[in-house]
């Protein structure tokens, strides 16, 4: 039997209703925010991430997934969204004098990674940039729109953390600073951190591996070394937050894996989930355009993982919104069958979910296989009934039954106003009569 790859999942009836809802959430919130939606190509060419992204990052240098084409030119599947975004908003020259450009993104990345809970090889992120500013005013709306996405989720247990990890003029000062600091404490270091403490130090700070913690607890701390224009920012930005009473913590060692960001960074973590307990992360790029070639462009965003955040929904035990029938059609014989795809098509057209099994049925089988799927309705009718015009409806969580005459459909399709469930039913079979002459 072939099965699917390590590192990958099915996402199957009925999680999937939770991914849907996940997703149109993101998607109404962030377009009333102002949010418009990007698709980018699944696979790159390699260059945009080691560019992008940094040679010295564990996603460049461990875990993407690499290959040649048949022309010999190396791509990527995409490990992340952002260098992707911002290729395309420099590509397509979508920089505009007047405003900024406000972009979200949902889709699968890759990364080779050690599969755990929370930890996979194909992941979903829905992220968002936005490009042309470097207003912290931005940055605290960014957290607001999430903070109310989480809010409207239902997941409470949520902590923002947040950093300023400087830009090019003051971080080599720390660098320096926290190069010297390594190098006195690199015996008490996980081998990981050795080899960081000279490739990328600033990702030691970001270690979780629990015996590197009290050398890290050590080190100097960015914030001390912050230049007068970053510390000016960074305050604004906490000042925006109180504002809008989005509470946070300031973590001095939150720094992010990838070169290009610059000052503000952060992280929301849930108590909900384990080891991988982040579940957004973000922050600002301000180089990240110029890297790729592109015209300077300043750019805040982040990215969140789908998987982390439907565990803590699932730990929550949040059903999913189940897609049961609103009303089950059951014919009983062939032309009553006949007659009842018809009857579906009309239904469907005007938005009610309705099921209608292919098998020949006795009203028993039809009634079992009804109160199974958990539909709201039953519609039965015979030949007989077919004739007469008569149709049995059954409320299937009282079991009260009553009979449909073409007055009854008749009033019901003259009626106005907002229709109730029935309503609409009975409106529904009407119009299938009319238009279809049975
Ligand atoms: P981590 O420290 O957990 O590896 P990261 O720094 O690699 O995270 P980002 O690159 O900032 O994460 O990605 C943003 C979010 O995407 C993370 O906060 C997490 O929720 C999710 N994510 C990252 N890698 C994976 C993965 N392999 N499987 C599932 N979700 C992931
Ligand atoms: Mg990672």
């Amino acid at each position: 039997m072939i099965k699917s790859i390590k590192g990958t999942r099915d996402i199957l009836p009925p999680e999937s209703a939770l991914w849907s809802r996940v997703e149109n959430t993101a998607r109404e919130i962030f377009e009333r925010y102002g949010f418009a939606e990007v698709r980018t190509p699944i696979f790159e060419s390699t260059e945009l991430f080691a560019r992008g992204v940094g040679a010295d990052t564990d996603i460049v240098s461990k875990e993407m997934y690499t290959f040649e084409d048949r022309d010999e030119r190396s791509l990527t599947l995409r490990p992340e969204g952002t260098a992707p975004v911002v290729r395309a908003h420099i590509e397509h020259r979508l920089q505009q004098e007047t405003s900024i450009a406000k972009l979200y993104y949902l889709g699968p990345m890759f990364r080779r990674e050690r599969p755990q809970k929370g930890r996979y090889r194909q992941f979903h992120q829905i992220g968002a940039e936005v490009l042309g500013s470097d207003n912290p005013a931005i940055e605290a709306e960014v957290l607001e729109m999430l903070q109310f996405f989480l809010r409207l989720l239902g997941i409470q247990d949520q902590t923002l953390l947040v950093n300023s990890i400087g830009c090019p003029a003051c971080r080599p000062q720390f660098l320096e600073h926290l190069k010297r600091s390594l190098a006195e404490k690199k015996t008490g270091l996980c081998p990981d951190c050795q080899r960081r403490s000279e490739t990328n130090p600033l990702r030691v700070l970001d270690c979780k591996v629990e015996s590197c913690q009290p050398a890290i607890e050590s080190l100097p701390k960015i914030s001390d070394f912050l230049d007068s224009a970053c510390r000016a920012h960074f305050e604004k930005f906490l000042g925006y937050l109180a504002s809008r009473q989005v509470a946070f913590t300031i973590v001095p060692r939150l720094v992010r894996g990838l070169d290009y960001y610059t000052r503000t960074t952060f992280e929301i973590t849930s108590g909900a989930l384990g080891a991988q307990n982040t579940l957004i992360g973000g922050g600002r790029y301000d180089g990240l355009a110029e890297a790729l070639g592109g015209p300077s462009t300043k750019g805040f965003g982040f990215a969140l993982g789908l998987e982390r955040i439907l565990l803590v929904l699932q730990d929550r035990g949040n059903p999913p919104d189940p897609l049961t029938p609103q009303v089950y059609l059951a014919p009983l014989g062939e032309r009553a069958f006949d007659t009842a795809t018809l009857i579906a098509k009309c239904m469907r057209e005007n938005g009610i979910r309705c099921f209608l099994d292919f098998d020949a049925r006795s009203l028993k089988s039809h009634l079992r296989l009804a109160n199974k799927l958990g539909s709201l309705y039953a519609l039965i009718f015979g030949e007989v009934e077919l004739q007469a015009g008569n149709y049995q409806l059954k409320q299937m969580t009282n079991g009260e039954q009553t009979t449909l005459t073409p007055d009854e459909l008749m009033r019901a399709a003259e009626s106005s106003g907002q229709a109730d469930l029935r309503t609409s039913i009975l409106k529904a079979l009407f119009l299938a009569r009319s238009t279809y002459h049975f």
